[in-house]
C-alpha cells in the first residue's frame, strides 16, 4: 500500500503543523508524519508547559505581595502534582484542537517513525508514503553531557515529567531553558542552585539586563548562582540524593534534582537523510537557503532543525511562507525575514529583547553612531511591599536619526510589553517616533517613550 500528497512534513511540531495546515488550505494534498505527540517541543516539553509553571510561579510571588495588598494569607502548602496534572490537562485539550484542525483543513495525519527511502519516499510503519515536497521537521532534543555520573541528571523533558516538587535542585547550563527552570524551582520553594561554567547566564543579551537579572536574584535569595561551575562529576548518595563536584572542586551536595539545561541539538540521526541526500552540518543541523531549501530540490526544512533561531514563532512562519511560495501563486517569493525576531526569557521577571545590544551596536556602527538610553525604576507593582525591585529598559539608537536598533529590558508586564514594540521596530522606528507616542500611565512600558 502506498499514499502520495503533494506535501508532506516528517514531524508535527511547530514549524510541520503550520506549514502542512497552510499547504491544504491552499489547495495542495498534505500530511504530517508524528512519531510523539502533537505539538513537538512546544506544546509538549517547551514552551507550553514552561509558561504554565512560570505562572505558577508567578502567583506563589503573588503571594508574597499580598500581605502589602492587605490580604491575611495562610498557605497551608504546595502541591506540584496538581499544577502538573492541570498543565496536562490543558494540553491534552490542545492536542484535540490540532487533531480538530487537521480534520478541518484536510490534512492527514499520521503517527509513526518516519524514514527517508529516498528524495521522494518515506517509510512508516511498514507504510511507503510519497510526496512531490517534504519538510523536514523533527526538530531538536536536550543535550546531556558525557561525563561521569551524567546519567544521575535529568533534561528539561524530565523537568516536566516530575511529578513531585525536589526540595533542592541544581540547574547547569547558562541558556533561557536553565534560566526559566531555576526561576520556577525558586519561586515555588525549591532550594535552587544554577550552575554556569562562565561568569553569568545569558551571556549574549544585553549586559547591564542580566546584572539586573543577577540583582534580582539576590534580592529574592534564589536561583543561588555559581559562577565558573563547570561540573566534574556526580555521585548517588546512599540516602538517594546527588552530590554534584565542580571542576574547581566546589561540591553540592543532598541533591534532590539535577536539571541539564546545557542546550539542545538536532535529531536528524536516525531518519536516514543519506537515502535522500540531504546534508547536514557536523553538528546534523540541516543547512538550508532563505527559502528553507535543502540541497535537495523538492526537500525542504524549518525550525530548530536548520539551527536558526530556535523558537517557536520563528518555525510557524518560516513554515507558513514556505507552504505560501509552494502552493500560492502570488506568493512566489514568499520567505522568512530572521531580522529583528523579538524574544523573551521567561526569568522572575521576565527579559525581553530584540535586535542589537550595546555592544553589538558600537561594534557593527561604531562608538560614535550609538546613543544609549536607560532607565532603571521600581515598578509599581512590588514598589508598596517590602520586595520593591528596580526594573531595567533600555534603548540603543544607531545613525544621526536615532534609529531604534535595539530594545531590552527586564521587569513585570516586559513579556507582554515586547511585542507592539517590535511592530514599531520593524517598520523602523527612530527614537523621534518613540517620543513622539503619548506615554500610558502607569505602565512599565511607559519608560520606553519617555526615556531621556
Ligand atoms: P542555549 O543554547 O540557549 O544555552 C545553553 C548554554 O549552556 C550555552 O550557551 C552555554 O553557555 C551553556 N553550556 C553549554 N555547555 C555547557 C556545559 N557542558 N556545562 C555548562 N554549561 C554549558 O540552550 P537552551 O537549551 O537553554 O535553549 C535552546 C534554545 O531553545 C534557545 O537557544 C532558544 O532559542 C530556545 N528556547 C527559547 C525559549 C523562549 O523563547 N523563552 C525558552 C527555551 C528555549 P555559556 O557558554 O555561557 O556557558
Amino acid at each position: 500500500m502506498s499514499r502520495h500528497f503533494d506535501y508532506l512534513s516528517i514531524g508535527a511540531g511547530s514549524g510541520g503543523i503550520a506549514s502542512a495546515n497552510r499547504a491544504a488550505i491552499r489547495g495542495a494534498s498534505a500530511a504530517v508524519i508524528e512519531a510523539k505527540a502533537v505539538g513537538g517541543t512546544c506544546v509538549n516539553v517547551g514552551c507550553v508547559p514552561k509558561k504554565v509553571m512560570w505562572y505558577g510561579a508567578h502567583i506563589a510571588e503573588a503571594l508574597k505581595y499580598a500581605p502589602s495588598y492587605g490580604f491575611e494569607v495562610e498557605q497551608k502548602g504546595y502541591d506540584w502534582g496538581t499544577l502538573v496534572k492541570n498543565r496536562e490537562a490543558y494540553i491534552e485539550r490542545i492536542h484535540g484542537g490540532y487533531k480538530r484542525g487537521f480534520e478541518g483543513n484536510g490534512v492527514e495525519y499520521i503517527e509513526g517513525f518516519a524514514t527517508f527511502v529516498d528524495k521522494n519516499t518515506v517509510e512508516v510503519n511498514g507504510e511507503r508514503i510519497t510526496a512531490d515536497h517534504i519538510t523536514i521537521a523533527v526538530g531538536g532534543r536536550p543535550t546531556v553531557p558525557d561525563l561521569p555520573g551524567a546519567e544521575h541528571g535529568i533534561d528539561s523533558d524530565g523537568f516536566f515529567a516530575l511529578t513531585e516538587q525536589p526540595k533542592k535542585a541544581v540547574v547547569v547550563g547558562a541558556g533561557y531553558i536553565a534560566v526559566e527552570i531555576a526561576g520556577v524551582f525558586h519561586a515555588l520553594g525549591t532550594d535552587t542552585h544554577l550552575l554556569v561554567r562562565q561568569d553569568r547566564p545569558l551571556r549574549d543579551f544585553e549586559r547591564s539586563v542580566i546584572d539586573s537579572l543577577l540583582t534580582r536574584m539576590e534580592q529574592d535569595g534564589g536561583p543561588t548562582l555559581h559562577t565558573y561551575s563547570e561540573v566534574k562529576k556526580v555521585d548517588k548518595n546512599d540516602d538517594g540524593t546527588l552530590c554534584i563536584t565542580t571542576l574547581n572542586d566546589e561540591i553540592v551536595d543532598q541533591v534532590d534534582c539535577l536539571v541539564w539545561a546545557i542546550g539542545r541539538e538536532p535529531t536528524t540521526d536516525k531518519i536516514n537523510l543519506a537515502a535522500a541526500g540531504v546534508e547536514a552540518d557536523k553538528q546534523g543541523y540541516i543547512q538550508v537557503d532563505q527559502y528553507q531549501n535543502t540541497n535537495v530540490d523538492g526537500i525542504y526544512a524549518v525550525g530548530d532543525i536548520t539551527g536558526a533561531a530556535q523558537l517557536t514563532p520563528v518555525a510557524i512562519k518560516a513554515g507558513r511562507l514556505l507552504a505560501e511560495r509552494l502552493f500560492n501563486k502570488d506568493m512566489p517569493d514568499a520567505h522568512m525575514d530572521f531580522s529583528l525576531i523579538p524574544t523573551i526569557v521567561f526569568s522572575h521577571p521576565p527579559i525581553g529583547t530584540i535586535g542589537m545590544t550595546e555592544v553589538d551596536a558600537v561594534e557593527h556602527y561604531g562608538a560614535d553612531d550609538v546613543k544609549v538610553y536607560d532607565s532603571g525604576f521600581a515598578a509599581m507593582y512590588n514598589a508598596v511591599t517590602p520586595h520593591r525591585a528596580l526594573s531595567h529598559f533600555k534603548l540603543v539608537c544607531a545613525g544621526s536619526d536615532e534609529k531604534v536598533v535595539g530594545l531590552h529590558g527586564i521587569g513585570e508586564g516586559m513579556d507582554e510589553i515586547l511585542q507592539g514594540f517590535a511592530v514599531a521596530m520593524k517598520m523602523g522606528a527612530t527614537k523621534a517616533d518613540f517620543d513622539a507616542t503619548v506615554a500610558l500611565h502607569p505602565t512599565s512600558a511607559e519608560e520606553f517613550v519617555t526615556m531621556r
